[in-house]
């Protein structure tokens, strides 16, 4: 499964805030979307689920694009935001079946998956309570699990690790992985670039809405200049550099 952003414009107004972005991601790959604050990488994501329209360019999943099959481009991504968006009016147990609902999954595969997702982030004993009550960590592991059980072939996950503990870390990036070996691709964005390091295959880097580099370390490295460097270097050499312009 291959998502292909090729030369998009776009934004909230007439003013762009991206302005001809391009990358791929590829099959069975973990693409890592860093930037700094206000480079544009929600803005990328709204684009990508369909939120917002390019002016320019095209989106497409494996040829599907939002334009052409709304239904079938949105049931292959699964996406867990930035902010939890929860119903104050459902229970935990009913946000899972409004999942297999939307992606009209198969209820007891489905329920089997959750339930596995629930025992792992401490949820299982929470199914008649309002998510909309659980702290700020707990409502993003709804929101996790409500992702991860699903079977979507993209999953994107906008700063995954704002709210969570460690265990929980560890726990989403150990989901993240058997996804990855299960067939799917991922595209996060972060600010927690050691941890981008170590988990991602691949890097896109925004800056100012437009695409400053992609590729692995190495390419990145190359590209910089900075043979040994670390992701957290060529960042901040890229926020050096943007502050010297
Ligand atoms: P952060 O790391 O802070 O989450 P980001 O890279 O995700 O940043 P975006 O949220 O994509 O950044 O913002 C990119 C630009 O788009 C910013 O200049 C911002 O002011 C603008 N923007 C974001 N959301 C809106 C909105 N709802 N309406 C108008 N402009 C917006």
């Amino acid at each position: 499964m291959t998502l292909i952003v090729k030369e998009v414009t776009g934004g909230y107004s007439q003013i762009p805030v991206l302005k001809n972005v391009s990358f791929t991601v590829p099959d069975q790959k973990i693409i890592g979307l860093i930037g700094l604050n206000g480079a544009g990488k929600s803005t990328t994501i709204k684009h990508i689920i369909g939120l917002l329209k390019p002016k320019k360019g095209t989106i497409t999943l494996n040829g599907v694009s939002f334009i052409t099959d709304q239904q079938k481009y949105l049931q292959q991504i699964a996406y867990v935001p930035e902010r939890p968006v929860l119903y104050p009016e459902l229970t935990l147990q009913e946000h899972i079946d409004l999942t297999i609902m939307a992606y009209a999954l198969d209820h007891d595969q489905a329920w089997q998956r959750a339930k596995k997702l629930l025992q792992r982030f401490r949820l299982a004993n929470k199914l008649a309570w309002f998510p909309t009550e659980f702290s700020k960590g707990m409502q993003q592991k709804v929101m996790i699990v409500c992702a991860f059980m699903t079977n979507a072939k993209l999953f994107i996950i906008d700063e995954p690790f704002t709210g969570l503990d460690p265990l929980a870390m560890h726990d989403l990036l150990t989901i993240v992985s058997d996804k990855k070996k299960a067939g799917a691709s991922i595209l996060m964005s972060t600010h927690i670039l050691a941890t981008a390091q170590q988990y991602a295959d691949e890097f896109v880097l925004l800056n100012h809405g437009q695409v400053q580099a992609t590729g692995n370390l190495t390419a990145l490295q190359q590209q910089f200049k900075m043979p040994t460097a670390s992701l957290d270097d060529i960042y901040l050499k890229m926020t050096r550099d943007d502050r010297n312009e």
